[in-house]
């Protein structure tokens, strides 16, 4: 039997690069290096047919460079995905720097990774991912201003994790919708897995909802923080995918949803702010469908924050952020419904949607 792990091992052996399902295409990718302040990042430009690419630094204690190269192709992809079906004139793209933040992250480091993005000429515009911090974003807007998620007090929109939450929340509730008829989350049991700067304000906002909130993370003093903050459960469990609920929302990292994890879950829906959930999007999508489990599409939900730091872009004010990011909700049901007509999955019905934008505008170029 051919595994998926099977899979990627040969397919990285035989086709390492442009063989990467995630490479799919990409226009560019830049590998960044200085040896004095230990800077060792990727930057991926995936598609800017709709406009500059658009995405987050990550800095990620990787394993290996496969798995950074790996990360970073996934995510840009998922950029231009997330921006296409959001409706914003912006490409997709992603940077990655390895290293554990805690220990390598310095000043000098981030305006070394600042000047790189800046020699890409506007290509790339960057902002806040895994690992990052605003006050990282007013760093690197010393040396470009290919930078965005920069502080309110700088001119910027601010971290953009609760706008990410609202979004996240908004795909939750429309899935809630979709499987119950009803939309409010009163009494319903959440796992939520990470809680960081978006999962502690998902939880804020679903605790305040009425709804059972259990929480998972790798770190003990964030959980006791937020599970006293918000009365919300610590999980304790030997396998928190199995434990039997209503939605499970991953927050942390992504690739959850694997075989192994989709034969444990007991959850009518997945919904969360975690970029590509799916370690195989074409094995787990239909997977999930043929177990009933409802997925509401990452990169559709969890778009809140590119709207909000493409608003420092094109200029648009608080009002028209919190209308984009709850427009999520209607795209949501809308492509719930289709994947029901269409008889596909819910990642499939939202990436058609997105290449349609994508090729419409490149045949009019
Ligand atoms: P964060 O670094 O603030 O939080 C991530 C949390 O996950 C941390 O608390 C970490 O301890 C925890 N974690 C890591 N590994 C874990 C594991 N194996 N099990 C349980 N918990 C684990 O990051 P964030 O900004 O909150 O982003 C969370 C996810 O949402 C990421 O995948 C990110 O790419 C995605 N996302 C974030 C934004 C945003 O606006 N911040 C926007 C879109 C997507």
């Amino acid at each position: 039997m051919i595994t998926d792990a099977y899979t990627v091992n040969q397919l990285k052996k035989e086709a390492p690069v442009f063989g990467q399902l995630s490479f799919d295409d990409h226009e560019q990718i830049v590998f960044c290096q200085d040896k004095d302040t230990g800077l060792n990042a990727i930057i991926g430009v995936h598609n800017t047919i709709l406009g500059p690419a658009l995405g987050g630094t990550r800095m990620y204690d990787y394993a290996t460079e496969w798995d950074a190269l790996n990360d970073v192709l996934r995510l840009s992809r998922g950029m231009t995905y997330k921006a296409a079906i959001t409706g914003l004139n912006l490409g997709g793209g992603k940077a990655v720097i390895i290293g554990d933040p805690k220990k390598i992250k310095t000043e000098a480091l981030m305006k070394r990774f600042g000047e790189f993005v800046h020699t890409l000429g506007g290509t790339y515009y960057t902002a806040e991912d895994v690992g990052m911090e605003t006050s990282d974003m007013d760093t690197v807007r010393e040396v470009t201003p290919y930078v965005t998620g920069i502080s309110e007090s700088k001119g910027g929109a601010g971290n953009p994790s609760a706008v990410t939450a609202y979004g996240v929340y908004m795909g939750m509730k429309a899935s809630a919708k979709y499987v119950y008829s009803k939309d409010t989350l009163e009494g319903k049991k959440i796992l939520v897995e990470g809680i960081g700067h978006v999962g502690e304000e998902l939880v804020k906002l679903v605790s305040s909802e009425g709804a059972q909130v259990i929480i998972s993370d790798i770190d003990e003093d964030k959980l006791h923080k937020v599970s006293t903050k918000y009365n919300t459960t610590i999980y304790r469990g030997d396998d928190f995918y199995a434990e039997t609920a209503d939605i499970y929302a991953p927050c942390a990292l992504g690739a959850t949803i694997t075989t192994k994890t989709i034969d444990s879950l007991k959850v009518k829906i997945i919904a969360g702010a975690a970029n590509n959930q799916l370690e195989n999007e074409n094995v787990h999508g239909v997977s999930l469908q043929k177990k009933g489990i409802v997925y509401a599409p990452d990169f559709l939900i969890n778009a809140g924050g590119i709207i909000n730091v493409y608003a420092e872009i094109e200029g648009y004010g608080r009002n028209q952020i919190i209308e984009k990011t709850e427009n999520i909700y209607t795209t949501t049901l809308d492509i719930l419904t289709k994947a029901k007509v269409l008889g596909i999955t819910t990642n499939a019905a939202a990436l058609s949607i997105a290449e349609e934008r994508i090729m419409n505008k490149k045949m009019k170029k």
